[in-house]
């Protein structure tokens, strides 16, 4: 039982460089945060050790009363965060769980329609080399060429079109709110399940800071780990138990064996704080955050220099910024930014005329700045930084420094060794 920096010095060197980064850079991509200390311990515990297969009370191994214990009170907590009848904590990610949802409410070969990929859709909405383009008829629907919005006249066009057994709702890229009740008519019109991904928008919905989805859809999938800030992994909810036994046999067995039990007593700490005052506080200054980017980035001096956000702003915890006009692309732009100690990714932009490894796009979340303590003061700053580099201005040392205050003040897992 010697310790790792012993057992292993290079994995110890790994985790150690890791948390430094973590420290030193502004962490700005939408899909990451920081879990809390507490949510790392029970990830480090022995739960790690436990197999479990089957649901609380009903297991095939022996030994499950403690995890038993861990299981339900993710469950409980799930379902009261999201106002749900019913749970499953057991998705290892966010896709593991969309297969499960996939697997339970549709047949291979059917037809889904969901956000084209290009357009701010996942991989696991229909992506030709995912199992969810291999194994079913994928369509999709896209955002308007003008306004970057999804128009629901179009989804409902399509739905009409190619009458889906599926309508998905959910998105990676996108920074506007879904009409959750106008996609329910559609799959009413065209005797489709609705399912929701709100796999980036959880952390919002919990606070009641987004629509919920759950009273529209048939099912609602999630990760854990984006606005939620939980542990790595994914969740299913839903309003009623209709499609319950379902969606549990197609997690366990369907998709998976043993549960990852201390994942899963890190997924019940993480929804126990999702409930709380500090949570619903840091989702609105996530939101406030996002608002201040858009703003600076939509500001005069940045259109002069081609710098713009797609749909003039965000109602999100992320902002597109849309580089089509300006010299910078998406890939010079991420560099840029990276020098100046601020990460973040670049994205295609809906009808990119730049090549795919290129882009003319960024993508750049506030969830992980705003567990970091950030606040409006911080994020004007930080806006301004990011507006700088991008109108092409960037005296990269000068705002290295400025990051540098910035991660000084807010200091990251205090006293904590790798
Ligand atoms: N669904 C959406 C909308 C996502 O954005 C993501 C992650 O990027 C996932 C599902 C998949 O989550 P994971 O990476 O945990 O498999």
């Amino acid at each position: 039982n010697a310790p790792l920096s012993e057992v292993d010095p290079e994995i110890a060197e790994v985790l150690e460089l890791e948390l430094g980064r973590q420290r030193d850079y502004l962490e700005m991509i939408a899909s990451e945060n920081f879990v809390p200390v507490s949510v790392l311990q029970s990830q480090g515990s022995v739960l790690t050790n436990k197999y479990a297969e089957g649901y609380p009370g009903r297991r095939y191994y022996g030994g499950c009363e403690y995890v038993d214990v861990a299981e339900s009170l993710a469950i409980e907590r799930a379902k009261s965060l999201f106002g749900a009848e019913y749970a499953n904590v057991q998705p290892h990610s966010g896709a593991t769980a969309n297969a499960a949802v996939l697997s339970a409410i549709a047949t291979p070969g059917d037809t889904i329609l969901g956000l084209e990929l290009a357009h701010g859709g996942h991989l696991t909405h229909g992506m030709k080399l995912n199992f969810s383009g291999k194994l079913y008829n994928a369509v999709s629907y896209g955002v308007d060429p003008e306004s970057f919005v999804v128009d629901m006249n179009v989804v409902r066009d399509k739905a009409l079109e190619h009458k889906p057994q599926v309508i998905i709702a959910g998105w990676s890229a996108y920074p506007r709110q879904l009409d959750f009740a106008a996609f329910r008519e559609i799959a009413d019109e065209v005797g489709a399940k609705l399912w929701v991904d709100m796999a980036h928008f959880a952390g919002l919905v919990a606070a009641g800071l987004h629509p919920n989805p759950v009273p529209h859809a048939d099912v609602v999938s999630s990760t854990v780990h984006k606005t939620i800030g939980g542990p790595r992994s994914g969740f299913i909810v839903a309003r009623d138990m209709e499609l319950a036994k379902k969606l549990n046999s197609n997690v366990f067995p369907g998709q998976q064996g043993g549960p990852l039990m201390h994942v899963i007593a890190a997924k019940a700490t993480a929804f126990k704080i999702a409930a709380s005052a500090e949570f619903k506080d840091r989702q609105e200054r996530t939101v406030r955050g996002a608002k201040i980017l858009a703003e600076r980035l939509t500001a005069d001096d940045s259109r002069a220099a081609g710098v713009d956000v797609l749909t003039g702003g965000t109602d999100v915890h992320l902002v597109l910024a849309d580089l089509r006009n300006s010299a910078i692309d998406g890939q010079q732009a991420e560099d840029l930014l990276h020098e100046a100690l601020i990460t973040v990714n670049r994205n295609a932009v809906p009808f990119d005329p730049r090549p795919p490894m290129v882009t003319s796009g960024l993508r750049i979340g506030t969830p992980a700045l705003a567990t970091r303590g950030f606040g409006d003061a911080e994020f004007t700053e930080v806006a301004d930084i990011i507006a700088l580099t991008l109108k092409g201005e960037a005296d990269v040392p000068a705002l290295r420094a400025r990051v540098e205050a910035l991660t000084a003040r807010f200091p990251l897992y205090p006293g904590l060794a790798q």
